[in-house]
């Protein structure tokens, strides 16, 4: 059997954009992925460039943000299902000194062209005494519904095998790498969480930070077309449904929901809206962060047909096209990684 370019490990938002990266370059490969982890399937999917607390541009958003636009915008061009979408983000005020600092914020240059400076009443069920600010630009990726019909494509074209993968059954040879009866040259990590029980890259400083969502059916909240932000975000998901959350939690780091997310959260939505709602399900996933909230990219320091591709915790929708790419080039074209994604920051934690 030939030997394939690459075997990526694990199946999330890195898996999905390393693949079509790959693809990109006209590379073989086959994806082999579990369900141990559910961050990509159960996150909010929202591109937002700012950070709605202390109204600060999220890191390297003036790069990630222009390439995510335009991969998954070609991406959804493909297929006959609006998985990407541009919907408003509207932050709902807390007080005149948010509104003020609101105004403020989108009179900097930086902000400028991501914070409409008008201040928005918005006809909706939903507390807003304070008024909102609506940010520009936003949109809503369907992470669960791209990654499954992707999925599907794959399997139908036996580039996909949904299944743990046994790092054991990893054979290095010098050029090679064979896993069950295949081989390639190069295996991409991508597992997310997952990476912890890595024998190869467990050394890295990842840790959990489990997230968790309440979905909640509401007619008479009216609104499908925007995403709302408080403490919470309040995202639709259509047919009157919506997501809410999420929560940030280092313990219990599992997909179990829990009742301490719910109560936390189910209080947060009392205040947020002014109509009647039913929960219809609890998610949880554990995003996987990195102690200095940066991605971790590259090489194995001793195996040179390992790499990672993972740390994706923070706005990992944004930033994946970008850092994918970052990957792909430094693999094929020897293109140096920025220092603050590279792996060789933690190389002193590798014994
Ligand atoms: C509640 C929540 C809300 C979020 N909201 C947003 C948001 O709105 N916007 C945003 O940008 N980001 C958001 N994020 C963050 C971000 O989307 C995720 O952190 C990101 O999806 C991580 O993707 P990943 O591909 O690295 O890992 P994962 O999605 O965890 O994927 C890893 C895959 O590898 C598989 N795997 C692991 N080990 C193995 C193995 N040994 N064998 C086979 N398969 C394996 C796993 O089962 C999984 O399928 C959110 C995260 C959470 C949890």
């Amino acid at each position: 059997m030939k030997t394939k370019d690459v075997l990526i490990v694990g199946f999330g938002i890195a898996g999905l954009t390393i693949a079509k990266q790959l693809k990109k370059r006209k590379k073989s490969f086959d994806i082999i992925s579990d369900e141990s982890q559910q961050s990509s399937k159960v996150a909010g999917g929202v591109l937002n460039p700012v950070a709605l607390k202390r109204y600060k541009l999220a890191w390297k958003a003036d790069d990630l943000m222009p390439e995510a636009l335009i991969f998954y915008s070609q991406l959804n061009s493909k297929i006959d299902r609006p998985y990407f979408q541009k919907v408003p983000v509207f932050k709902l005020f807390s007080s005149v000194e948010d509104q003020n600092n609101w105004m403020v914020a989108s009179d900097q240059a930086k902000l400028d062209p991501y914070l409409n400076p008008q201040i928005k009443s918005l006809d909706l069920a939903a507390h807003t005494p304070f008024k909102s600010g609506e940010v520009l630009n936003t949109h809503l990726l369907d992470l669960k519904g791209m990654l499954s019909y992707h999925q599907s494509k794959y399997t139908e074209n036996n580039q996909f095998m949904s299944e743990r993968f046994e790092y054991d059954l990893l054979q290095i040879q010098d050029d090679i790498l064979s896993y069950k009866n295949s081989t390639y040259r190069r295996v991409i990590f991508c597992e997310g969480f997952g990476v912890t029980k890595n024998p190869f890259f467990n050394w890295l400083p990842l840790y959990g930070n489990k997230g968790e969502y309440l979905v909640f059916k509401s007619p008479d909240l009216s609104s499908n077309v925007c995403i709302l932000k408080s403490r919470h975000f309040i995202i639709p998901l259509g047919n009157d449904l919506y997501k809410f959350g999420a929560t940030y939690s280092r313990e219990q780091l599992n997909d179990l929901p829990t009742e301490s997310a719910k109560i936390e959260l189910e209080e947060s939505l009392g205040k947020m809206i002014d109509c009647n709602y039913e929960i219809v399900d609890q998610i949880a996933g554990v995003r996987p962060t990195v102690r200095d909230r940066k991605p971790i990219l590259g090489q194995h320091p001793e195996h040179s047909h390992m790499y990672v591709l993972n740390g994706f915790g923070s706005r990992g929708v944004m930033a994946a096209p970008y850092l994918s790419r970052s990957l792909v080039e430094n693999i094929y074209d020897s293109s140096s990684l920025d220092n603050e994604i590279d792996i060789t920051r933690f190389l002193k934690f590798y014994a």
